[in-house]
């Protein structure tokens, strides 16, 4: 048994519905502590932010802007030093300006960054050499290290999360707001990104075109705030809900509540069932929402979503990010698509490519190839053009460091390298140089189009 949070006084009581997902906390006294210390505590985000992301979002949602969302599978407590999170952000730029001169529209940049701790699991052990010990479910909840000590769950980690957070979105913001993320130097990186190796020189035509655009704007005396700084907003999956709840504040301006944990939070495909706390949960609070669909959801349960939480006439407010497979994009999204879209709703629709093309490589490592990343992205924009909708956005699991978790790109990874730099606290990123190149090829078809 778990002590449940007690909302603020002014939080209406939350309902007793079934959570799946949720830590086995040992010590229920610990847990009530550990919720009360984090009600204390001051917002991560302000409201307003999150207000500014939804209207952002609803620009997606109406087709007149790209969202990309991206970021590791799992963030760590050891990972989360200045340049990890640097090569991250940088990362994400450098895919946002190359997207930005594709789609011909504003890139939303939100990242899997500042409270992506929690993870879902398929089953609550795992088995190593005949021994047993309670899966690893993100720092949040336990550790990465195969020995029982550190598999206990321990629900002091959630104030090592909430501290984490505020000291990456610190820095997020400082990156973003404070030179880092002027695009002339954005651009340099992705210059420096072409000339680095052959493979990549079929993506100098357009580096030189927006080289060209650059210059062009430079002497015209133009020079916007907009070069200079961006927008970075944080997100995560609303997954352990002691942590999410105790994080939920009413806001003053509005008189409702938000989930200052993050701006952005999204509900899994392993925890979406329309009865499930998950989805109640993310129905009560104003931020920008999201949810995970696989390839087993129905038509009727997307419009059930929708309805749930009151998307149907607030665009901006949900954002559906379908994660079905290469194999099945092109047949398993389109009814989902054409169902939402009678409605009249206008909800987000974005594509994770990593989730639907995981499998096991010959030594048991979880891997992904990246031509079925990039061609899962191919069938997403083919099922929306075909259906005369808006491809909205890509949401990744990346990493700015070099590692060697998924197959293929112009690093030409094979299963044997996987061993060298797999980093990985769950599942396989795209190292720095496949997250670029996968941005010049959804550019390529987003220009197509
Ligand atoms: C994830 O985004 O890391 C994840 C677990 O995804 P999904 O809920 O789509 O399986
Ligand atoms: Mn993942």
């Amino acid at each position: 048994m778990t002590a449940d949070p007690q909302p603020p006084p002014d939080l209406p009581p939350w309902p007793d519905l079934p959570a799946a997902q949720q830590p086995a906390w040992p010590d229920p006294q610990v847990v009530g502590s550990v919720v009360a210390a984090l009600a204390e505590l001051p917002p991560l985000v302000f409201a307003g932010e999150c207000d500014a992301l939804r209207e952002r979002l609803a620009a997606v949602a109406r087709g007149e802007a790209f969202l990309l969302h991206g970021g590791d599978c799992a963030e760590t407590f050891a990972e989360s030093g200045a340049d990890a999170i640097r090569n991250k952000i940088k990362t994400l730029l450098q895919m946002a300006v190359v997207l930005t001169y594709g789609a011909r529209v504003p890139v939303v940049k939100v990242a899997r960054m500042a409270g992506q701790f929690a993870k879902p699991r398929s089953s609550d052990v795992e088995t190593r050499d005949g021994v047993s010990l309670p899966a690893y479910r993100g720092d949040a909840v336990n550790g990465v290290e195969f020995t029982a000590e550190a598999r206990t769950h321990d629900p002091n980690r959630l104030l090592r999360v909430y501290n984490t957070s505020a000291a990456t979105l610190n820095l997020v913001r400082a990156f973003t707001q404070g030179g880092f993320a002027d695009l002339r130097q954005v651009h340099a990186w992705n210059k420096g990104f072409v000339r680095d190796k052959p493979a990549h020189q079929r993506y100098e035509a357009m580096a030189r075109d927006i080289d060209r655009a650059l210059s062009f704007m430079h002497a015209c005396g133009v020079d916007p705030e907009e070069f200079r700084t961006v927008d970075l907003y944080s997100s995560h999956e609303a997954l352990l809900l002691e942590y999410e709840k105790a994080m939920t504040r009413i806001d003053s301006r509005t008189g409702t509540p938000y989930d200052v944990s993050g701006h952005f939070l999204w509900v899994g495909e392993r925890t979406r069932s329309l009865d499930g706390a998950h989805v109640d949960f993310a129905a009560r609070i104003r931020n920008p929402v999201g949810v995970k669909l696989g390839p087993t959801a129905t038509p009727d349960d997307a419009v059930a979503l929708v309805d749930r939480l009151g998307a149907r006439d607030e665009p901006g407010r949900l954002t559906f990010i379908s994660r079905m497979g290469a194999g099945a994009v092109r047949t398993a999204l389109p009814g989902l698509v054409e169902k939402v879209s009678a409605t009249g709703a206008q909800v987000a629709w974005v594509c994770d490519p990593m989730h639907g093309n995981t499998f096991e490589a010959p030594d048991g490592r979880k891997t992904r190839r990246f031509d079925d990343v990039v061609d899962e992205v191919r069938g997403f924009f083919e099922v929306h053009r075909a259906l005369g909708t808006h491809p909205g956005g890509l949401h990744i699991e990346l990493t700015g460091d070099d590692v060697t978790e998924c197959l293929g790109g112009s690093g030409g990874i094979i299963d044997t390298d996987l061993p060298e730099r797999y980093q990985t606290a769950c599942d396989p990123r795209l190292n720095h140089s496949q997250s670029l190149e996968l941005a010049f090829l959804a550019a390529e078809m987003l220009g197509e189009g």
